[in-house]
């Protein structure tokens, strides 16, 4: 028997990047992947995770399909221009706000009830290394993923007692549509440089790590913000000293 044979897992922003390897990788272990992403495609159904009234609604075709929830993965985000904060929007705040926090929120919510039902309930929050250390002109991207690791830690205080986990992985700089859209050769070599792994990661190792949260194997642990960011976060490599 697979590792996660009849898990049923939900994954937001399932169409690319982290998102798609997830679904790969729960997929391999045996799980009924749910896959939603904004526009929706051949695998992915439509769901704006920004539209509570949305969101609730593809979990009652959840709850009519499977009556359960196991595993929420939480990877659905936006990131906005560059700017220093003095000349951001507003509307680029509300846009990573609403969907990077309140998408969490608005999951999270709908599929509470449902993750009930399991004996296993364990919701992982895709963050960003963001969170921990702010990226230059990237305020209101930083301010969000920052907003999500302070959900992930106070959603596991609350629905510790239903047995529901909570924790969020704080990604590196990872090759998805959304970071390859803003590297250049120069941005490649000094993120090569930062981080003290040496290299831009794949989705796949993303995902591996979400998948260890997320299953029986990580029982013990909620509330935990985890850096998966080849040592970007630990510190400054490239010192002569
Ligand atoms: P990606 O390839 O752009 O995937 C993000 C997916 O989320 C896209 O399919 C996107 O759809 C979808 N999405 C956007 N808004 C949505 C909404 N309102 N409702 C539902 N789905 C929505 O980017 P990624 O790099 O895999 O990002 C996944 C997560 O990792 C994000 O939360 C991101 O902030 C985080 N992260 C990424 C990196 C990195 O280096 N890649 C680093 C740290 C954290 P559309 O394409 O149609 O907009």
């Amino acid at each position: 028997m697979k590792e996660l044979e009849g898990f049923v897992v939900v994954v937001t922003g399932a169409a690319s990047g982290i998102g798609e390897a997830c679904v790969t990788a729960f997929e391999d272990r045996g799980a009924n992947v749910v896959a939603w992403d904004l526009t929706g495609t051949a695998s992915a159904g439509p769901v704006d995770v920004s539209d509570s009234v949305a969101v609730r609604a593809a979990a009652e075709q959840v709850r009519e399909k499977f009556g359960r929830v196991d595993v929420l993965v939480n990877c659905a985000g936006v990131i906005t221009a560059n700017l220093p904060l003095q000349e951001v929007n507003p509307d680029d705040f509300q846009r990573n706000f609403s969907v990077n926090v309140m998408g969490v929120v608005n999951t999270s919510q709908a599929v509470y009830p449902l993750m009930s039902q399991s004996s296993h309930g364990a919701i992982v929050n895709v963050a960003s290394q963001a969170a921990l250390v702010c990226l230059p002109s990237q305020s209101a991207y930083s301010a969000s993923k920052g907003a999500v690791a302070a959900l992930t830690r106070a959603s596991a205080i609350d629905w510790a007692a239903e047995g529901i986990r909570v924790n969020a992985v704080c990604p590196g700089f990872t090759a998805t549509p959304m970071a390859m859209g803003q590297m250049t050769p120069e941005l490649d070599a000094a993120v090569s440089r930062r981080v003290p792994l040496g290299r831009i990661f794949q989705p796949s190792e993303m995902a591996e790590a979400i998948v260890f949260l997320a299953s029986p194997r990580a029982s013990a642990i909620t509330g935990v913000v985890l850096p998966v960011d080849g040592g970007w976060t630990a510190g400054e490599p490239a010192l002569p000293m």
